[in-house]
């Protein structure tokens, strides 16, 4: 999976670069932390050894300032240590308190006399000595790692002379010690953190993460076979991933009915086409074999074939307005119309229309009603009802219309005394090219269609159409919209 390549450019898995991420940020964030807590933790280590250096030179200035005379070794060791009267050198193991204590805190203590000449030295320095005229605490490189150096004169209390020099030097052993001890710590930590956060980003991703895959390999499946009933299995989650798959599956959903849809209908239209073609072609033969020398033929086959033909005209335009209906939600969703209006302009023009029709409408409604819908739709829809109510009455020449108002939406009603619906056709009616009497809907004009247009119409604008016949007692179709609620036009 690693290897494959989209679009030319490298596949680098996701979780490799949530993993990759995590760790990269861990690493910077724990590198600023422990940096600054290292920084201080050894700045403090450091201050504390140096203090020790100052202090241990100030106390041994100030015992060896009592002298008033250049310093000897008789003199240091009086100084130092007036009650004790053994000898004061014994090398590095020096016996005098103050200094040994100094010397147990890593101190080397050095005394010159005013001309250079070592008078006491409780161990080898790394540092050569140095007769400087004030003092001065500096780094400087030892033998094995830095030292810290001390050089001060040492003046007389009284006459202000000065009666010899002071080199203290800390070797900054345990200091050294500590540095690299916390500096491995630190160094281990920091890998353990990196690589623990890494991980952790790995199968943290792996499993927020799967739900992708599962959508990687459907995709994969239905972009071979669009027909494929696959889908994404579901997760049992609340979040972005689980919203994503469902509405990845009802959009496969949607696409397949599409494709079913498309290849209903393509097969719906031939098989309509086939009728009014066929019969063209009919009238065309008998023209050829005898038509030209019987103008009787003639006349009665140009007639059947320019119904034929305007058959074909209105089938062709009802198919138009049916694809147009199922657009309407992308196309015309922000139209409104004032309901009442329509439907009193559409009960008009069908009285006048139709004469011989006694139409009511039943007006329930005082105030102007909007709905989210185009004008000409909800026109062409209530065209649709009102004209079936006119082709399929029989002797009661009567249509109501009524107009009546709910919670939140708005109901017209168009009901006839004609024929009426059987139960089991009441299901199709509005399916695509369904005609419960095919040949006696033909010779009505009827395609099948209208009753399909009209439910896409008003389902494109959230409403519904419903229908309650029952056979020779007449059909009452009902249409639903919903109320658009502040209207700019009330
Ligand atoms: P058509 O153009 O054939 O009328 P429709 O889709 O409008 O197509 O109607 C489908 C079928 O439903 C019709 O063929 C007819 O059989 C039946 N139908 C529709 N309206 C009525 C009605 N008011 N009364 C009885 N039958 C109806």
């Amino acid at each position: 999976m690693d290897n494959q390549t989209t679009n030319n450019k490298r596949f680098i898995s996701l979780r490799l670069k949530w993993a990759f991420g995590t760790a990269v940020g861990s690493l910077i964030i724990f590198l600023v932390v422990t940096l600054a807590l290292f920084t201080a933790f050894t700045q403090n280590l450091f201050r504390q050894e140096r203090e020790l250096l100052n202090q241990g030179m100030t106390t041994i200035s100030q015992q060896l300032a009592k002298s008033s005379q250049p310093l000897t070794r008789r003199s240091i060791e009086r100084l130092i240590d007036p009650n004790n009267d053994r000898s004061i050198i014994r090398g590095a193991d020096y016996q005098r308190p103050v200094i040994r204590e100094l010397s147990d805190g890593h101190l080397i203590v050095n005394i010159y006399n005013p001309q250079g000449k070592k008078l006491l030295s409780t161990g080898a320095p790394d540092v050569g000595k140095s007769l400087v005229n004030e003092r001065q605490v500096s780094l400087a490189r030892g033998r094995e790692h830095q030292v810290l150096v001390g050089h001060t004169p040492i003046y007389s209390q009284k006459g202000r002379q000065v009666i010899g020099y002071l080199q203290v030097e800390n070797n900054l052993n345990s200091y050294t010690q500590s540095y690299s001890q916390l500096r491995l710590v630190c160094v281990m930590a920091l890998c353990l953190v990196v690589l623990a956060s890494g991980l952790l980003g790995y199968f943290l991703s792996y499993f927020l993460l799967r739900p992708l895959s599962d959508i990687h390999d459907t995709v994969k499946v239905i972009s071979k076979d669009p027909t494929k009933e696959i889908r994404v299995p579901t997760v049992n989650r609340n979040d972005e991933l689980a919203e994503l798959i469902e509405m990845f599956n009802e959009m496969l959903d949607r696409m397949q009915r599409y494709i079913n849809q498309q290849s209903q209908f393509v097969s719906d239209v031939s098989h309509e086409l086939r009728t009014p073609v066929a019969i063209i072609q009919g009238h065309l033969e008998l023209l050829e074999r005898w038509g030209k020398d019987d103008p009787q033929v003639l006349n009665d086959s140009l007639a059947a074939s320019l119904v034929e033909t305007k058959r074909m005209k209105n089938l062709v335009q009802e198919m138009l307005d049916l694809s147009r209906a199922e657009q309407v939600e992308i196309n015309f969703r922000d139209q409104q119309t004032v309901v009442n209006d329509v439907v009193h302009q559409v009960y008009n023009n069908f009285k006048m229309l139709y004469p011989e029709f006694t139409f009511t409408l039943d007006d329930d409604v005082h105030e102007k009603i909007t709905a989210n819908i185009y004008r000409d739709h909800l026109e062409q829809v209530l065209v649709i009802l009102c004209d079936n109510a006119v082709k399929y009455s029989k002797d009661r020449k009567e249509v109501h219309l009524t107009l009546s108002r709910g919670m939140n939406s708005v109901e017209i009603g168009v009901q006839d005394f004609g024929e009426g619906i059987a139960p089991d056709d009441a299901k199709r009616v509005f399916d695509r090219f369904y005609r419960v009497d095919k040949a006696r809907s033909r010779k009505k004009g009827g395609n099948g269609l209208g009753l399909s247009i009209a439910q896409r119409l008003i389902e494109g604008y959230h409403g519904s159409i419903s229908l309650e016949s029952s056979p020779g007692a007449g059909s009452l179709f009902k249409v639903v919209l919903p109320i658009v609620d502040d209207p700019e036009d009330k």
